[in-house]
């Protein structure tokens, strides 16, 4: 072994022995699967703490975070206001069962806060709001059918778990053992950020449909903006979702458990002036705290058990920990200036990767929507998922490792957004460029 080698080696040697106990006792040594880092060749860190943009390993390695725990840190790591209030609710109680104060809180903030959003119901994870919202587009329309994007991620329930197939309407074959395909038999694909896919898609299917489900900016592909400037007056793709949606009497779900406080504190539809029948939301809503929540026209969510006769439920949901943790987030990012300040961080880190790239000579597609950002190891633009996957996923893994070893941790795929928060101040933003003419010099080595 070379010293360098070795010198690596003892960099993560806590680790190491960490994910090998961790190895023994679940699967891939993880709780969700691209954790383990098997898209970039190497074990994962192990996590002590994090402060800030800043996360700390247990080998004491520091560092610049855009990982955010997959979107939810947007204030970052153990934020004041957001301890504040968790460790107050704490002491009263980490879980009732009744209802408690802060649950209405919290729903009147996001129904003041999302505009389509005029009922709400908590949940404790994107996946059971997604899979709670396709129930009651069901319910509410009595069809069996749901339309998604491929490359599209709405979390791992049964009906979505379906990846992309080829062809405009391809039907669904589940992505995973386990899924029925009677199930995903009512799952209908098509490309993101293509209308006629849609109209295809409605008119071959016409009154089966209950609802189509889009991740309003694709987040689970890198980060893809919807196109702008097509459908019928060229008012972009979303317009010409919600036109479509209309016209054949179709629910339109937006997913914004990722794009929700994010992209604008009213999410994408408020960013892109799209009213949605119903939203789901996850992520930044609990500041960091296992909660989600679907949502929308007063109509269809007053058919939601108990007012109506669609079931859902939780344990946990509302808990009086995420509850608070959510509401302390809303609350500082409704303070002046924050989103201007995330746009303007997250525009200096843009520019800057843009800049190291070229002097690196690496063609890199790279894509922002504030502050979450997608960089793609491609020579043409990536506006859905077939394209996505043409990209230089080696040339990524160099990338990523070469700023690993530098203090900068990414999620460990081309696939997943990067995400910036309001703790990454310009020194964090400085130092990321720098290390990133590094790694794209070392991803330029990799044909
Ligand atoms: N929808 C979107 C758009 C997501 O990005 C995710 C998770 N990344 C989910 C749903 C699922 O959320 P969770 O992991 O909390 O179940």
């Amino acid at each position: 072994m070379t010293s360098q080698a070795a010198t690596q080696v003892d960099r993560y040697a806590r680790s190491a022995a960490a994910f090998a106990g961790a190895k023994a006792v679940m699967p891939g040594g993880v709780n969700s699967p691209v954790r383990a880092y098997q898209a970039v060749g190497r074990e994962p860190v192990t996590v002590r703490c994090g402060k800030g943009a800043v996360v700390t390993d247990i080998d004491g390695n520091e560092y610049i975070d855009y990982v955010l725990s997959y979107g939810p840190l947007i204030l970052g790591h153990a934020e004041e206001s957001v301890l504040a209030a968790i460790s107050k609710a704490a002491g009263r109680g980490a879980s009732f069962g009744m209802p408690t104060e802060a649950e209405t809180q919290l729903a009147q903030a996001v129904v003041d806060a999302v505009p389509s959003v005029e009922v709400v119901r908590f949940v404790n994870s994107g996946t059971e709001a997604v899979m709670s919202a396709i129930r009651l587009a069901r319910g509410a329309t009595n069809r069996p059918k749901i339309v998604k994007c491929t490359g599209c991620y709405h979390g791992h329930s049964d009906s979505l778990l379906v990846q992309a197939g080829s062809g405009a309407t391809t039907l669904g074959v589940p992505s995973s053992p386990g899924v029925p395909e009677s199930i995903t038999s009512n799952t209908l694909l098509i490309p993101y950020n293509d209308l006629d896919a849609v109209r295809e898609v409605f008119q071959g299917h016409r009154n089966q449909i209950a609802c189509l489900v889009v991740e309003p900016v694709a987040g689970n592909m890198g980060c893809i903006p919807p196109a702008p400037g097509v459908g019928p007056n060229g008012q972009g793709y979303l317009h010409g979702l919600r036109e479509l949606c209309d016209q054949f009497d179709v629910l339109l779900i937006f997913d914004e458990v990722m794009t929700g406080f994010r992209v604008a504190f009213g999410g994408a539809q408020s960013l892109y002036g799209i009213t949605p029948d119903l939203t789901c939301l996850g992520k930044i809503i609990g500041g960091g705290l296992p909660c989600a929540a679907y949502g929308g026209r007063e109509d269809l969510m007053r058919q939601i058990s108990p007012d109506g006769p669609i079931y859902q439920a939780g344990t946990l949901s509302g808990n009086p920990l995420a509850m608070a943790a959510g509401l302390a987030t809303l609350q500082a990012l409704q303070e002046d200036g924050v989103y201007e300040q995330l746009e303007s961080t997250s525009a200096r880190l843009e520019a800057g990767l843009r800049d190291a790239a070229n002097a690196a000579n690496v063609p890199i597609y790279l894509t922002r929507v504030g502050s979450m950002l997608g960089l793609f190891f491609s020579e043409t633009p990536i506006t859905h998922y077939e394209q996505a996957l043409t990209c230089n996923t080696d040339r990524f893994a160099a990338f990523f490792n070469s700023m690993l070893d530098n203090g900068i941790i990414l999620a460990p795929a081309q696939y997943e957004a990067w995400f910036v928060s309001t703790a990454h101040d310009e020194a964090a933003i400085e130092k990321t460029i720098k290390a990133s003419e590094v790694a794209f010099t070392a991803a330029s080595k990799v044909k």
